[in-house]
């Protein structure tokens, strides 16, 4: 970051949001009224609209000792973009909210807008709207993702079928590592703030945490096979939660082979270095905003031509519960640890 620093105060509020917008061109034909009214107007043509917001508190969901602005700007939009197409739709506007204390300055707060920014235009979201605070400490962010879907194309959580597979996206337990990584090596630094950080080699499990993707490709995927889900959600908290959420509001059970869970090769070595299992933090661990979805049997062949999509189970009847079956092949309960059990 630059040595200069401009005080927030030297803008206004009017000054601000405006030196903080005006870089933002509209990328959407739905959007008709933007920045600078008393509200947003968007248009969806006879499409639906999803919605979905999320709240990011410093201290409680990022650690501004080890995130860059940029970083966790481009993040905050990232994980409502991710919701938007856990519903199988397309995120199209976006709001964001900040309450910022005078610990920030203009220069800090442009830093994170540029993050923004570069999000809006990879994913193609216009940023119509927010909302400006000060605040007595640390850094709010609020921010609020609109998508559109034809009509009652949507998927939800609660209709996966008995004998549908289950598939997730990517790879699982990154984020969780990266996150272990950056808080031991914070620690680290706090008791000697001598020794420089050691993250060589770790810039997978670093960047799953500090800028994580939507999968965006998934969902055009399935657009271009004709493939529609029966149910569909983010990993946002660990794979079992999620799974749990899915049998839960589908009145099903499951049964997820250890074996074909999704763990990269990066993230296996720094789980063995933390002495942590893989499996374990792929199930537990949060914040890889994956998608993980069920389909319908017939499907299998088309997701097979995807190399970035696991099948790792199947939905099962209720009687029969949501099991693990372990490479030993043992049956274990799944259970909703999620992430807040780790910290
Ligand atoms: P109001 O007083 O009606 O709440 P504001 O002065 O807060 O209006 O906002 C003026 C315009 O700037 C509105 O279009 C609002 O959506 C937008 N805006 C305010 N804060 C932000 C922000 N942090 N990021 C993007 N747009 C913002
Ligand atoms: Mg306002």
């Amino acid at each position: 970051m630059s040595e200069l620093r401009t005080e927030i105060s030297s803008l206004g509020e009017f000054g601000l949001i405006d030196h903080l917008t005006k870089n933002f061109e509209i990328q959407n034909a739905s959007t008709i009224v933007s920045v600078g009214d008393d509200a947003a107007v968007i248009d969806h043509f006879g499409k639906q609209t999803v919605i979905t917001t999320d709240l990011l508190l410093e201290g409680v969901h990022f650690d501004l000792m080890y995130t860059p602005l940029k970083h966790l700007g481009y993040k905050s939009v990232i994980v409502n973009l991710s919701d938007i197409y856990a519903m199988n739709a397309t995120p199209t506007h976006i709001t964001v909210s900040i309450g910022i204390s005078n610990r920030f300055s203009l220069e800090a707060l442009n830093e994170f807008y540029e993050g923004i920014h570069i999000a809006c235009e990879k994913y193609g979201v216009d940023l119509i709207g927010g909302d400006t605070s000060a605040a007595q400490k640390g850094f709010v962010i609020s921010v609020t993702a609109i998508g559109e879907i034809a009509p009652d194309k949507y998927v939800k959580r609660s209709t996966a079928g008995s004998g549908d597979l289950i598939c997730v996206s990517g790879d699982l337990g990154g984020a969780f590592l990266g996150l272990t990584l950056l808080e031991r090596e914070k620690k680290i630094w706090l008791e000697s703030p001598d020794v420089q950080p050691d993250l060589e080699g770790e810039k997978y499990i670093t960047g799953k945490l500090l800028k994580p993707e939507a999968r965006k490709d998934i969902i055009e995927f399935f657009e271009k096979n004709n493939i529609t889900p029966t149910s569909m959600m983010d990993v946002s908290d660990g794979l079992s939660s999620e799974l749990l959420h899915i049998c839960k509001q589908s009145n099903l059970g499951c049964r997820l082979y250890e074996e074909k869970i999704p763990v990269a090769e990066d993230s296996r070595n720094a789980a063995f270095k933390f002495g942590l299992d893989p499996t374990a933090c792929a199930l537990s661990g949060g914040e890889d905003y994956e998608l993980v979805f069920t389909l319908k049997q017939e499907d299998y062949d088309k997701v097979t031509l995807n190399e970035d999509i696991s099948v790792i189970g199947y939905m099962a009847d209720i009687e029969e519960g949501c099991k693990l079956i372990s490479k030993g092949g043992n049956l274990f309960d799944i259970t909703a640890q999620g992430w807040n059990a780790f910290q």
